[in-house]
């Protein structure tokens, strides 16, 4: 099967043929998330994107080390270089301890990420646990002459940086052009340009979250800690970093360079970005309001919607969609995801009732063969799912004796379908996990339906309403054909 996976890298705008760095080993760091408030259903939708990119390398046998980064320090309001730091305002609304705050929502978001069948990464730093590592990174950064400290605060010198390197490499945006989006400095600031970015701050009085520096009590810059973390465990240059699209600029722009000027090399050599979730056509967001939590749509204890659905839908909706597409939100497109994922689940768990014959056809590696494309195409998860349909297609033609399979390509089929349907898209709910409870209401149901049939026989329709009755406000409907009765969920 080809290995041969192209990724859209944001640094060169192109597809390319994937060559980690060294050899089978995956460096992969997802920016993770800053953790005052509960993670809504946008934020959700990049760590689900990522899941499945780290998922995908697995099953094309990539020894991946994948690192998410919790934020609990530096992130301040407005992702601003002054002002408050988010945990702290949250903490001083509630009256609580920072670290209460950053634990409640920690705990909220592995639960959430739970709930959606993602793995965990292999390490989940902290910014406030590499204080250390930032100050180091820091110090080397001044002596390069790339930074600046003035009144205990140290900033990055982009002009300086961008007279041998090229901020703006990333996000393709032109430091001219920059400068023209900014205004002017007020003479109240401390920085020599604005675009300049903070590294560490000097706290206030009041900024509870600080640390001793060289040069201040105080706290790092947002960025500088996902270039400590990403270093530390996965070394000055490695393979792929992660995101949500808003991340590109300036985030991962003010990474680039801190990192350069850190080490002199570029610290990443795939760049991916996952696009947004919106919600009435604008960006979910804590900040605006315009959002809906994934509690919400499990209960569907929202206006939004008139009920909720299983986690594995959502996941599934949001697999529908290339990563790197807008996905808006709807309940009308919930709906129809809820049906999909229910047909295709179905077909899956029905391939045990497959009669196998003798003859062997080409179909199945034809149909293997067209997944491995759809993912190898910088993870086009909804092409997979359109081949997973046209499998569902053929299965049916098989079950009604219009195409045949044999055994050794019923088994070969089985093993890819769990592979990307468990395995790459991380659905539960199928083969693996629900046989035993599916074949159990399968057992039930041939008894239900046994006993109206019997009912019918002795005509007495009371019993046979009743059952058919019953079964509808269960949400099961019950078809009488000339083969039989069938039975499915509404
Ligand atoms: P934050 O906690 O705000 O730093 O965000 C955590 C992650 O969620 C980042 O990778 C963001 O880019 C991403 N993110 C934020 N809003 C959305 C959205 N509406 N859709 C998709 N991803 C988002
Ligand atoms: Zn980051």
């Amino acid at each position: 099967m080809t290995k041969e996976l192209k990724l859209y890298n944001s640094l060169s705008a192109e597809k390319e043929v994937f060559k980690p760095i060294h050899s089978n080993y995956v460096g992969m760091y997802v920016c993770g998330p800053t953790v005052y408030s509960d993670v809504h259903l946008g934020n959700c939708r990049t760590f689900i994107s990522f899941d499945m990119i780290y998922r995908y390398l697995i099953h094309l046998g990539y020894k991946v080390r994948y690192v998410r980064n919790i934020t609990d320090a530096g992130h301040l309001v407005d992702d601003a270089d002054e002002g408050e730091d988010k945990i702290v305002k949250k903490a001083r609304l509630e009256q609580v301890e920072p670290m209460e705050i950053v634990q409640k929502y920690t705990v909220g978001f592995h639960d959430i990420l739970r709930n959606f069948n993602a793995i965990p990464p292999n390490i989940e730093p902290t910014a406030t646990g590499h204080i250390q590592e930032q100050i180091n990174i820091i110090e080397k950064i001044i002596s390069q002459g790339l930074a600046y400290e003035v009144n205990g605060s140290v900033y990055f010198n982009v002009d300086k940086y961008n007279e041998t390197a090229d901020y703006g490499i990333l996000s393709k945006r032109k430091i001219e052009d920059l400068m023209s989006g900014t205004r002017e400095l007020d003479g109240q600031s401390e920085k020599k340009s604005p675009l300049d970015f903070a590294l560490w701050k000097k706290a206030s009085p009041e900024h509870i979250m600080r640390w001793n520096s060289p040069w201040s009590d105080g706290f790092p810059g947002w960025h500088i800690e996902c270039t400590a973390m990403s270093t530390k465990y996965l070394g000055e240059s490695f393979d792929i970093h992660g995101g949500g699209m808003d991340l590109k600029f300036p985030h991962h722009e003010c990474e680039i360079a801190q990192a350069q000027a850190f080490t002199g090399k570029p610290p990443v050599k795939y760049w991916l970005h996952a696009n947004l979730l919106t919600l009435n056509g604008k960006k979910m967001s804590k900040s605006t309001g315009n959002t809906l939590l994934p509690d919400e749509l499990f209960s569907g204890d929202t206006p939004l919607l008139e009920k909720g659905f299983d986690p594995m839908v959502v996941r599934f909706f949001m697999m529908q969609a290339h990563y790197r597409s807008v996905l808006d939100f709807s309940y009308d497109a919930l709906l129809a995801s809820e049906k999909g994922y229910h047909k295709l689940m179905t077909a899956y768990k029905d391939l045990d009732k497959l009669k196998v014959s003798e003859e062997s056809s080409e179909e199945v590696s034809k149909h293997i063969a067209a997944y491995y494309s759809a993912m190898n195409d910088d993870f086009n998860t909804p092409i997979l799912i359109a081949n997973l349909f046209d499998t569902v297609s053929w299965i049916n033609k098989v079950k009604v004796g219009q195409a045949t399979i044999s055994k050794a390509d019923l088994i070969e089929l089985k093993k890819e379908l769990d592979a990307f349907i468990t395995g790459v898209l991380g659905l539960t709910g199928g083969q693996a996990e629900n046989n035993d409870g599916a074949n159990k209401m399968d057992a039930v149901m041939e008894v239900i339906i046994e006993l109206r049939k019997n009912a019918r026989e002795n005509k007495d329709w009371t019993s046979s309403d009743l059952i058919r009755d019953s079964l509808t406000a269960a949400g099961i409907s019950i078809k009488d054909t000339k083969e039989g009765t069938s039975w499915s969920l509404n």
